[in-house]
């Protein structure tokens, strides 16, 4: 998770530069329902300030602003597809439900879906309003912790939590050599997604494809990363896994930091590390594409960087 619930976030696209904003002035904490959400330049104002109250499954939330008169969420405009606020009661209103879709996430990035509509919180000029998906970056947002650095808090390069729960490190990433980190742990140990990111293949190990290095991957999970503007800078691969986890996940799908992804086993060419030979080889590679063709141009595709200087919690 890069967010927590019940805190305060700033709310920051990175394609303007500018923060969630409610419109006009609150000195005197009052608000009124209907009012008009914009986007501004960071003010240090508690009208940018909004927390994140869950609601119903995970990744749903509504987003709030707390002003004097109590709780105001994140609304829509029937007349005019606006972003509103409207006085947070306790009956459910479907219109304040919005699902956060790790979309084009690396560290905290996510588009706001409305649940109920199907429509995403844009920016338009100054106005933010509920459109259709565009697949354009009016459409990311990242939570920013109130007064911090937007590149900082959502992150410009890979920082990854460690894939697995290991007893020991057997090989460590030798460059030019062994280009990854090898875990050992037993069959069927959960793997977990570094970090947020798309998956790009769900590889099933069939054997010979009449290379050696791509024989020895056995099944393999590879995820893309992005950056705070939703740029690929990275992909992480995870090897000799103990089934194809097509009952997990599949390609395209987007995965958060600490999904289960897999099973640690011994397919393709292992050597004897665990009695059986089970472990994790991990990889890490930094890019901007990754070549999906075929799984020997996947493998080949980016540059090997050694995991163990990016995986920070
Ligand atoms: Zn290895």
């Amino acid at each position: 998770m890069a967010f927590q619930y019940n805190h305060y976030y700033e709310i920051y696209n990175s394609s303007s530069g500018t923060y969630v904003n409610l419109n006009g002035d609150h000195e005197n904490n009052v608000v009124n329902n209907g009012e008009k959400v914009t986007v501004y330049a960071r003010t240090n104002n508690p009208d940018q300030r909004w927390a994140l109250e869950r609601y119903g499954s995970d990744n749903q939330v509504r987003i709030v602003l707390q002003r004097g008169g109590g709780w105001y969420a994140l609304n829509y405009n029937t007349e005019n597809t606006n972003c509103i606020v409207w006085h947070l009661n306790s009956a459910a209103d479907k219109d304040t439900v919005i699902t956060l879709e790790p979309a084009v996430s690396f560290g905290g990035v996510y588009r706001l879906k409305l649940a109920q509509r199907n429509l995403y919180l844009t920016v338009v000029g100054s106005s933010l309003k509920w459109m259709a998906f565009t697949n354009e970056k009016d459409q990311i947002f990242s939570f920013v912790e109130p007064g911090a650095n937007p590149g900082s808090a959502t992150g410009n390069g890979l920082s990854l939590r460690c894939p697995v729960s290991y007893s020991g490190i057997s090989t460590k990433f030798v460059d030019g050599g062994h280009r990854g980190v090898d875990y050992i742990a037993s069959k069927g140990t959960p793997v977990y997604a570094a970090t947020s990111g798309r998956v790009i293949r769900v590889y099933s190990w069939q054997g010979s494809t009449n290379e050696a290095a791509v024989d020895s991957i056995g099944n393999a999970v590879f995820l893309e990363h992005f950056d705070s503007k939703g740029n690929t800078c990275g992909m992480t691969c995870y090897y000799h896994l103990r089934e194809a986890p097509t009952s997990l996940i599949s390609a395209d799908q987007y995965v958060a930091e600490g999904d289960l992804i897999g099973y640690v086993g011994n397919t393709g060419k292992v050597v004897a590390i665990n009695g059986d030979g089970s472990h994790l080889h991990f990889e890490v590679k930094t890019g901007t594409y990754f070549n999906n063709s075929t799984v020997q141009e996947l493998y080949h595709s980016g540059i090997w960087v050694n995991p163990l200087n990016y995986i920070t919690h």
